[in-house]
């Protein structure tokens, strides 16, 4: 009698423990324009003077996601390196409890290793999309397309990832970056706590926001999101139709080889697929790596 009690009990807190104790998992996706302090074009890349101290500010504000999210309930945290080349950030300038994915070389770019098994996703040092009048650095996924629609929407980097977060039920709960950025993500999902950490003036020119207060906002705010994060139903409603239009007519004629991606005008492509991974997947090759030139 008393041992099926115990057994009884023993069992009940076994299948209670998973859910009640848990800790949250996170991705933390980090670009490099959208970085607190980060203002000019010879900081961008690798090989230019001021690149060393932009790859340094990169860490302290995903850093600052970092610490947000462990306060907030995180037990592991997966950081994603999304600017570029991908190899931006060095693992012995981060947290040393977060995990890092590098290199450009994958399928799901910026969102590369997000699955259902997230918790939140977060959005450190994004940017406007492409022809956005003010937007610091606006651009979509590199500087050969003008215009970037999923479902007939204008999107950017910020609402295209959105996607595929959502595809995953994984909530995105922070973004960070220029004013016209967080605007632009805020109305992808309006749920999402934006850290403005920088106006932009207008693409070249940006009021930079104090070092220290805008990490400190980030952090509560990766705090607070993470803290808050509900996982959702995956949204897989497809298909997903897609649209790119090019700053160029190269990339069309090249793109247009394969038979499924049809030109629409000479500087415009389209294709659609059923799931959203997959149409993530061909856009990134489309701007990536298709290269006429
Ligand atoms: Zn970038």
């Amino acid at each position: 009698m008393v041992r099926t009690l115990v057994t009884a009990i023993v069992c009940a807190a076994m299948s209670a423990a998973p859910t009640a104790q848990r800790g949250k998992k996170v991705y933390v996706s980090v670009d490099l324009e959208g970085i607190s302090g980060v203002n000019a074009d010879d900081q961008t890349s690798a090989g230019q003077p001021e690149y060393g101290r932009a790859r340094k500010l990169m860490a302290e504000d995903a850093n600052a996601a970092i610490r947000g999210a462990f306060e907030g309930g995180a037990t592991d945290v997966l950081v994603n390196d999304s600017h570029g080349s991908q190899r931006n950030l060095l693992p012995e300038d981060l947290d040393p409890r977060a995990r890092l994915i590098t290199h450009s070389f994958k399928r799901h770019g910026m969102m590369e290793g997000l699955d259902e098994t997230f918790d939140a996703v977060i959005f450190v040092g994004y940017h406007a999309k492409a022809d956005a009048p003010r937007g610091l650095f606006a651009h979509t996924g590199s500087g050969v397309v003008r215009d970037l629609q999923i479902n007939g929407r204008s999107v950017g980097e910020g609402g295209m990832n959105a996607l595929l977060a959502a595809w995953y039920g994984v909530p995105v709960v922070v973004v960070s970056g220029d004013d016209v950025a967080v605007a632009e993500v805020t109305e992808s999902v309006p749920a999402i706590r934006g850290v403005v950490v920088k106006r932009a003036i207008n693409v070249r020119a940006a009021e930079l926001k104090p070092l220290q207060a805008a990490r400190r906002e980030i952090q509560e705010a990766a705090r607070d999101g993470v803290q808050g994060a509900k996982r959702t139903a995956p949204q897989r409603q497809g298909p997903f139709r897609v649209q790119m239009r090019y700053r160029n007519f190269t990339f069309p004629e090249v793109a247009t080889a394969f038979r499924e991606i049809e030109p629409v005008a000479p500087d415009a492509v389209a294709f659609t697929r059923d799931t959203m991974p997959e149409a993530y997947r061909l856009i990134r090759v489309l701007y990536r790596f298709i290269n006429p030139d």
